[in-house]
């Protein structure tokens, strides 16, 4: 198999004879055809081509193999953002009257999409400890219960999944495990090879990793049997009206049905797809992830170790950093690195964690992270302003918690600024 680097370089698209080298950016929204016949082939699915840029665009296409090649997977699809490629890949198979388990550490917008936006749509949502006992993530599941959702590393808590045991109590109920692989990227993780029937990405952070586009992205494995448990997967193995009354997995086989379906109902209906422009820009951060994501993570590490020694530090939270309470778990499944985000309290409380990010100089305020350049986010000043210390306790958040997303620039460069910002603390 060729090694990851060289499929970031080069995977997912492959130029004929004097074609463009580079993936070309198809700005168009439309594709003309000779007959409105061969038109009306594509419409019915029964020949595949470009039509319209709301359904694909080779510029989105070439991008999505190259990250289904990455992952592992044998279909990808992208998305205007991380937030719709979540929704998509959950809605696809789950309707009114169904229910998803999920892990309670998860990024706070796909809590929100989950606990709330489509609870409104009749889709309820049972939360369970990711360090749960395999008792209590049994009691989770119920009849009608369509899949299970993680985040490889949580943003912001950074607990770390136990792929295999989510995998497994999943397919023991005969749904897949839907997994959110943003912040480790398949550079560090690669959760198909874990378990995982599905994973999700946003492309905003550390794919693109150079803070210039938000997208999505969706993997499919390919190798969840939908139709062993046809019954609870009827949009996947049952006739869709709205496509003449193809059967996706009968049509486009296990390979193909999952992201199928996703693009010929989901993107048709609710759009959010992906702009060729931001596709292109998502490629160009592809090419060089393996390298980035090297340092990313060994300046995280540094820091880590470093504030774990720092007087003016209280705690330190990090997957890769011995001693952590996802020490272990993260040597299993991220072996190569834990990706560059570390959480940390500043001794002294809020003041004080407000005080040394008014003297960061080369680390900046922003709300973002899994970026080239070393950001920094206060949380009970910014995404969780409107709490007070005892809700932000309650939510896991103190109100001393630094998130510090190192950067790719050198790491005795990110530690002395730390140093001069606490030493003003
Ligand atoms: C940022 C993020 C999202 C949402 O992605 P957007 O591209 O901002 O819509 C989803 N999951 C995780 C883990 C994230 O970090």
């Amino acid at each position: 198999m060729t090694d990851i680097a060289t499929t970031c370089v080069q995977g997912g698209y492959h130029p004929g004879n004097a074609e463009p080298r580079q993936i070309p950016i198809y700005q168009n929204t439309t594709w003309k055809y000779d007959t409105s016949e061969a038109m009306g082939k594509l419409f019915d699915l029964e020949e595949s081509g470009y039509f319209y840029t709301r359904l694909a665009n080779p510029t989105n296409d070439a991008v999505a193999a190259k990250i289904a090649e990455l992952e592992g997977g044998t279909a990808a699809m992208l998305t205007s953002s991380g937030q719709a490629a979540n929704f998509f890949a959950v809605f696809n198979i789950c309707g009114a009257g169904d229910h998803v388990v999920s892990s309670a550490s998860i990024y706070g917008g796909t809590y929100n999409l989950l606990a709330h936006t489509m609870g409104r749509m009749g889709i309820e949502c049972t939360f369970v400890d990711p360090n749960c006992s395999d008792a209590e993530l049994e009691t989770a599941f119920r009849p009608n219960t369509k899949c299970v959702f993680g985040e490889t590393i949580a943003n912001p808590a950074l607990t770390v999944l136990d792929i295999e045991r989510f995998a497994a109590a999943a397919h023991a109920h005969g749904v897949p495990l839907i997994v959110d692989n943003t912040f480790p990227t398949p550079v560090l993780c690669r959760p198909i090879e874990w378990g995982a029937d599905i994973v999700t990405h946003s492309t905003t952070k550390y794919m693109d990793g150079h803070g210039a586009s938000v997208g999505g992205a969706i993997v499919d494995s390919g190798t969840f049997d939908w139709t062993a448990h046809g019954k609870r997967f009827p949009g996947l193995t049952q006739p869709d009206e709205s496509y003449h009354g193809v059967v996706y997995t009968e049509r486009f086989g296990l390979e193909d049905a999952f992201i199928t379906k996703a693009t010929a109902q989901l993107m048709r209906d609710l759009g959010s797809i992906q702009s060729p422009q931001n596709a292109f820009l998502i490629n160009l951060g592809l090419e060089s992830l393996h390298l980035r994501m090297k340092q990313h993570a060994e300046n995280g590490l540094a820091v880590a170790r470093h504030l774990a020694q720092h007087p003016k530090v209280a705690w330190v939270r990090y997957p890769g950093l011995e001693g952590d309470a996802e020490y272990e778990r993260a040597q299993k499944y991220l072996p190569q690195g834990a990706c560059g985000v570390v959480s940390f309290g500043v001794a002294g409380g809020r003041a004080a964690a407000e005080a040394f990010m008014a003297h960061l100089r080369l680390a900046q305020i922003a709300t973002h992270v899994a970026d080239a350049r070393t950001c920094v986010l206060h949380p009970a000043n910014a995404t969780h302003r409107q709490m007070n210390d005892a809700e932000l306790e309650a939510a896991g958040i103190s109100p001393d918690l630094v998130r510090l997303s190192c950067g790719i620039e050198a790491a005795a460069d990110i530690i002395a600024d730390i140093d001069q910002a606490l030493a003003t603390v």
